[in-house]
């Protein structure tokens, strides 16, 4: 079966297995894509988690994750800037070839989103010059509104893109299709995209959903029409991978590893 094009987020086994039995895994199964997870590469080490990476030929197609802006205070917002440099040396140093922006809900206590909207801009702003200086493309991931409070207040394409137009060089998006299925101007919003795609995550939404967070879905599980996006995403100029991110914890966080990655691949081929 075809692997081509297919890369796996290793949040999808994060239960299962380490970083390196992660990208051992994905050998196993004929995967050469991946897009590990910061705590994954600290708990592994950041020059090890690199030479397992390198060792296994594995292209990394993507870095979870930066972002995080909004703060109370000035403090917490230039700690959160810190972190996301730190995101950026780790980016390079793995070979990523985008750094994955979730970037942060409302400060605690507040009620502004417009308040929180603007730090999100600014970060970006704060941090683009080091990833450009870096080669790590920045991409933005608007999330499903549910998460505006907590995870992203950047919950359309949209509004992605206009961050896009307003900080230029070296910022695009990751479409996650959990996120952005029920959208009605996704279509649209793809053809704007154009090359500033730099990321295309996978997953199914469930109905119903029973975790807002840890209940995502195995292509062909749920609602998404998979080939009509991957369609859009493609006639926008996208070439790269689709990445499979899965966060389940009742049930494919509960599989065997190897189990999971057949059914990704499965699935793949004849789902999306
Ligand atoms: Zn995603």
């Amino acid at each position: 079966m075809n692997t081509d094009n297919l890369s796996i987020n290793l949040a999808t086994v994060r239960q299962q297995w380490t970083l390196r039995e992660a990208v051992e895994g994905c050998a196993r199964a004929g995967i050469t894509a991946i897009d590990p997870w910061r705590d994954q590469v600290e708990a592994t080490g950041r020059d090890e988690a690199a030479r397992i990476i390198k060792d296994h030929g594995m292209r990394v197609t993507g870095y979870c994750r930066g972002g995080m802006f909004p703060a109370p205070d000035a403090a917490k917002r230039d700690a959160a800037i810190d972190d996301n440099m730190r995101a950026i040396d780790e980016a390079a140093a793995i070979g990523a070839e985008c750094l994955v922006l979730v970037c942060g809900g409302l400060p605690q206590g507040s009620r502004d989103i417009a308040g929180a909207r603007a730090m999100v801009r600014d970060g970006l702003a704060a941090i683009l010059p080091h990833a450009r200086a870096q080669n790590v493309p920045l991409a933005i991931e608007p999330l499903h509104p549910m998460y505006a409070a907590d995870r992203a207040c950047v919950s359309t394409l949209r509004h992605a893109l206009d961050l896009c137009d307003a900080l230029g060089d070296g910022v695009g998006v990751a479409i996650d299709t959990y996120h952005v299925w029920w959208d009605p101007e996704l279509e649209a919003q793809i053809a704007r995209a154009g090359d500033r795609i730099l990321a295309h995550h996978i997953c199914d939404w469930l109905v119903p959903t029973r975790d807002m967070l840890l209940d995502r879905g195995m292509m062909g599980d749920g609602v998404i029409d998979f080939p009509r996006i991957r369609r859009w995403i493609t006639a926008a100029g996208y070439r790269g991978t689709q990445e499979v991110e899965i966060f389940s914890a009742a049930d494919w966080w509960k599989r065997p590893g190897d189990e999971v990655l057949r059914t990704c691949i499965e699935r793949f081929n004849s789902v999306c």
